[in-house]
């Protein structure tokens, strides 16, 4: 069965790159009818924070990424969160001393630092051996560090040979002998570091396909040799390239927003930021680029994902987003509207929740316009803003023309038995007909004197929203 894992360090927001590892192997699991599995590694305690670990789950369940097994659900394969499987940790590591693949180091930082100043002096690579620190395991030391209460870093001797592996996206991938020197799987303070963690965990909970950033590429190296140490087939890996922005460095703050929290605040919905993020990366097999979550499962394959970096195109995400603005259903978008509005003091939480049926039409009649959702309020400003009064004067026949006709509106308006859609449309259609003015003219200064602006929502809207009072008292102005 394929066990896929999302494994993020709690260190801050969830990054749009993040989000992305985490939908690919989502989308694999689901395809595969496997399992997706979310671990917190959480060893840097100085970084990591349980503040983070909820805001990433609140930024995956907002993106509709949902897990089988997690620190919040438990599951066969738990404890999953890193911070929690430090006696795990040990016990692996014993086994490797025991077995003879790691060894103790009795020396303290700055010691270590020392050696690797040395080595460089000497113009060798800084690659550390067993018998460097021979010299540091003698029984004074030891019985130091007891007294101390130290525990002595663990160290793993890397077999000096070549390591290759072949990866589904970047296909073979070769470590050339000399390329590291033995390394730490265990701090002095008990706590693993990422590579003998992930290692162990990937092992323990089954994992079968590592989807990752190529970020962690070069971990691989590390995580093979461990993998082989423990006898145990290594998971498949597929490294997808990083996200760039549109100068070809790393996707980062420099570049705009880069976490799923500040797209979700910009009124970016779910639905949308999914489907731009999965086109980073990975291709529909007709190249169709809308698209649902389920057809995505359908279609996702990791021979599809894409070998050379994505760049992140913020127009074309923004305009992803208006396309699933406008079919988004109206009540929805007018309950995820409504904070910004509030915000914006448009109006109150308790005006909108008293008038919501005016205010679903007025947001249908905007969407269009809209390609995030805080943009709502400065387009549904003309329903609230008084314009500048507009007056028209006769200079010419046609501007004579019109004047006839809005007082003609206005006395028709007045006399309405309802103040609704077919009836005004009626209304201006018989006056037309009689005046014949010309109608680009007509439609233009009648939104002028409405609004006080050349664009906006489609006329008869505003005729609708604005209501009859606020539309004969703007009429008026213009011409008496
Ligand atoms: N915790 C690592 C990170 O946040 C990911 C580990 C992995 O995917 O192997 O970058």
């Amino acid at each position: 069965m394929t066990r896929v894992r999302f494994a993020p360090s709690p260190t801050g927001h969830l990054h749009v790159g993040g989000a992305r590892t985490a939908l690919f192997n989502y989308l694999y699991a689901k395809h595969t009818d496997g399992k997706f599995v979310l671990r917190i590694e959480d060893t840097d305690i100085e970084r990591s924070t349980k503040e983070s670990e909820e805001k990433l789950i609140e930024s995956l369940l907002w993106l509709g990424i949902s897990w089988d097994e997690g620190p919040d659900i438990g599951g066969p394969f738990g404890p999953y969160r890193q911070s929690e499987r430090k006696l795990i940790y040990k016990q692996m590591a014993e086994q490797l001393l025991r077995e003879g693949k790691a060894y103790e180091v009795y020396a303290y930082p700055d010691e270590i630092k020392a050696l690797h100043d040395k080595l460089m002096a000497q113009g060798k690579p800084p690659h550390y051996s067993e018998e460097m620190f021979k010299e540091f395991d003698t029984p004074s030391r030891r019985r130091e560090f007891e007294q101390k209460g130290l525990t002595p870093a663990i160290f793993f001797k890397i077999p000096r040979k070549d390591f290759a592996f072949f990866d589904l996206v970047k296909g073979e991938v070769i470590f050339k002998e000399g390329s590291l020197g033995d390394f730490t799987i265990m701090r002095s303070n008990g706590l693993p570091i990422y590579n003998f963690a992930v290692v162990v965990d990937d092992m323990l909970m089954e994992i079968s396909h590592v989807i990752r950033g190529d970020d962690h590429l070069p971990n691989t190296l590390k995580q093979l040799a461990l993998y082989e140490a423990f006898g145990v087939i290594p998971p498949k890996f597929a490294h997808v390239s990083m996200i760039l922005g549109p100068d070809g460095k790393k996707l980062s703050k420099r570049h705009g927003a880069t976490s799923v929290e500040e797209f979700r605040d910009r009124g970016f919905l779910p639905e949308a930021l999914v489907n731009y993020l999965v086109l980073l990366g990975w291709s529909h097999p007709d190249g169709k680029e809308i698209m649902t979550i389920n057809e995505m499962i359908k279609e996702f394959s990791v021979e599809r994902l894409n070998s050379s970096a994505a760049v992140f195109d913020e127009a074309k995400a923004r305009w992803m987003n208006g396309i699933y603005i406008r079919e988004a259903d109206t009540e929805r978008l007018t309950e995820l509207s409504i904070p910004y509005i509030v915000s914006s003091g448009l109006m109150t939480e308790e005006e909108a929740r008293s008038n919501i049926k005016w205010l679903r039409k007025a947001i249908e009649s905007v969407k269009k316009s809209v390609d995030e959702l805080s943009e709502i309020p400065q387009k549904l400003a003309v329903y609230f803003e008084e314009p500048e009064p507009y007056k028209i004067s006769s200079t010419d026949e046609n501007t004579k023309t019109l004047i006839k006709i809005f007082f003609a509106m206005r006395d028709a308006f007045d006399v309405l038995d309802s103040w609704d859609h077919n009836s005004v449309v009626s209304t201006i259609k018989k006056i037309l007909k009689e005046y014949k003015p010309d109608r680009k003219l007509f439609y233009s200064t009648l939104r002028k004197i409405l609004t006080g602006k050349d664009e906006g929502p489609e006329l008869v809207e505003i005729l609708f929203l604005l209501g009859r009072n606020k539309v004969i008292d703007r009429i008026e102005k213009a011409v008496i």
